[in-house]
């Protein structure tokens, strides 16, 4: 199977997209039919989140699975240390390898629950996602991508710990990284800068996620563990009462903060889609990185 890093190669700015596993067989249908209008678009790869317990990964799994068996997509599989043995670890990427996955993105996870509570790693299991790329790599010859955070992960004190921590990470055998949500291009692109600076030539793809509803905009608030900035608080206030105005300068906004990093020489995009395809397919036609919507 081919990997991340040989399908970021050549000129030509790509793009890919990240999915949720469907939590019922409702959204089963909704994530299919967001697999196959992507599909057309030939996104560089595909992942599917790592859920946090139980039934959740039992459909991440599954979901993975049949991407690898009956699309034309190249799944990354996500997968975390939480409540995981080392022993478990090792079986759900046994099972990734039986299947043809032979892309990882390596995570430490949240708490069950929450995200901010105290860390407690599985007795038998790993603390950080250093360990986890680590473990990845010694069971065979898998691509590996890391999380990094634009604006620092919640539980660094400084960015420079937190850039040591990504480093640490990127040493350790993972080939790239995806970014955190962010609002603006510069927290990302200096990150980027660092990381190249510190001697390290992995590719860091911004995580992008337009901003379609208030509702949305909290998450992506929550999520990115920044505030908006003024100019973007500005741009949407006037339309909070508006659905379909908040939606257009939300995807007006992200489009503009694609092309900045484009022209900043990324080599691809990766999109948060929330198992929908179209706001993902109208920026990339408005980048004209596709040729229809
Ligand atoms: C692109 C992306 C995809 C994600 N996908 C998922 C998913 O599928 N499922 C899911 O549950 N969550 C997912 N997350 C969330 C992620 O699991 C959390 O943000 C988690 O808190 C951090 O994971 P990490 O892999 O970055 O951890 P780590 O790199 O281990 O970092 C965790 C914290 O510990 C610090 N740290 C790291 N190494 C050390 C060390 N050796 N000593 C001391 N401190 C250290 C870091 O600075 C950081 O503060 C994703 C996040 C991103 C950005």
């Amino acid at each position: 199977m081919t990997t991340v890093v040989e399908r970021l190669q050549g000129e030509s700015p790509k793009f890919s997209v990240e999915f949720l596993p469907p939590r019922d067989a409702e959204d089963e249908k909704v994530l299919w039919k967001a697999v196959r209008e992507l599909e057309g678009l030939d996104p560089a790869f595909v992942s599917i989140t790592y859920g946090a317990g139980g039934s959740r990964r039992d459909r991440t799994i599954r979901a993975t699975g049949r991407i690898a068996q009956e699309t034309t997509l190249l799944p990354v599989a996500h997968l975390t240390a939480v409540d995981h043995s080392v022993a478990e670890l090792r079986n759900v990427i046994g099972w990734y390898a039986a299947i043809g996955v032979r892309n990882v993105l390596a995570l430490r996870g949240d708490p069950p629950g929450d995200p901010m509570g105290e860390w407690v790693a599985h007795p038998e299991g790993l603390n950080y996602a250093d360990e986890l790329v680590a473990l990845v790599r010694e069971l065979g010859d898998f691509c590996v991508g890391v999380a990094a955070f634009p604006y620092g992960h919640p539980r660094s004190p400084d960015l420079d710990t937190d850039l040591k921590f990504l480093l640490r990470k990127l040493n350790a055998g993972a080939d790239y990284a995806v970014a955190q949500l962010f609002h603006a291009p510069e927290p990302f692109l200096r990150l980027r800068d660092r990381v190249a600076a510190a001697g390290c030539s992995a590719a860091i793809l911004p995580g992008i996620m337009p901003m379609l509803s208030p509702r949305g905009l909290a998450k992506i608030v929550e999520l990115s563990g920044a505030d908006l900035p003024v100019e973007i608080s500005r741009r949407l206030e006037p339309y909070a009462d508006d659905v379909a105005s908040f939606r257009a300068e939300g995807i007006d906004i992200a489009t503009e903060m694609c092309q900045r990093l484009l022209d900043e020489g990324v080599p691809a995009l990766h999109f948060y889609t929330m198992n929908r395809a179209k706001a993902t397919r109208e920026v990339l036609s408005r980048l004209g990185l596709v040729t229809r919507a």
